[in-house]
Order: structure tokens, then C-alpha cells, then sequence
């Protein structure tokens, strides 16, 4: 997505915001990252959220479980 191709369905139809919130209340935890990019297709309407600020990713490793491949 960050190469501006969808990951889902290969569109070259993406969009980038850099607000903090989008709208959506993620008060619930304070593990959640503050800042986020989010990337929406034009295309199929995928949205993908990066986590912007070190110190927020160090929080959701420390906090989340890993998710094994
Ligand atoms: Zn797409």
C-alpha cells in the first residue's frame, strides 16, 4: 500500500491521511497508537493503518501477542 499499489487488489488507486484519529474512538486502550497513516484503496475500499511513532510500536510489541507464521 505504501508503494501506492493495493494489496489487496493490485489498484494503483490509493489514498493517504495523516490526521491523528479518523474519526474513530480508540480510547478504549491506551496501547493503541495515537498517530497513525492510514492508506484507503480507491478501487476496493481496503484500509491499511501504520503506526507512525516509535515509541507506539515498541508499545503494541511489548503489549500485543505476536501473531506466529
Ligand atoms: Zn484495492
Amino acid at each position: 500500500m505504501k508503494s501506492g499499489i493495493c494489496s489487496k487488489c493490485g489498484a494503483k488507486d490509493i489514498y493517504g491521511d495523516n490526521t491523528t484519529s479518523h474519526g474513530i474512538d480508540l480510547s478504549w486502550t491506551s496501547i493503541f497508537p495515537s498517530k497513525t497513516l492510514l492508506l484507503a484503496c480507491g478501487s476496493c475500499g481496503y484500509l491499511e493503518f501504520y503506526i507512525k511513532k516509535q515509541q507506539d510500536l515498541a508499545k503494541v510489541k511489548k503489549n500485543f501477542q505476536k501473531i506466529e507464521s
